[in-house]
């Protein structure tokens, strides 16, 4: 069993290996079921904040660093198909 079958846990010492947000999006819901919200909200700078770094310039940094416009994804999706319903 590779790494990525055991959903990124050591099968020897069950260490729990860090995972992007995609990855557990991937591993935790049906296949090809996600879809996102807002995939193009940005994040807003309102307080024009500047600290030891400014915030559009950490902005700017992480989103390159991710490829991901902002920290947050939100969207829908199956886990395990459409919920049972009682029968009629
Ligand atoms: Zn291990």
């Amino acid at each position: 069993m590779t790494l990525g079958e055991n959903l990124h846990v050591c099968p020897k010492c069950e260490y729990h290996f860090t995972i992007d947000a995609s990855a557990r999006l991937n591993a935790f819901l049906d296949p090809d079921t996600f879809e996102e919200f807002d995939a193009d909200l940005q994040p807003a700078d309102v307080l024009n904040f500047q600290g030891p770094k400014a915030y559009a310039q950490s902005l700017e940094k992480y989103q390159k660093l991710t490829g991901m416009p902002d920290a947050v994804i939100s969207g829908t999706g199956q886990v395990r198909g459409p919920p049972d319903r009682p029968s009629p």
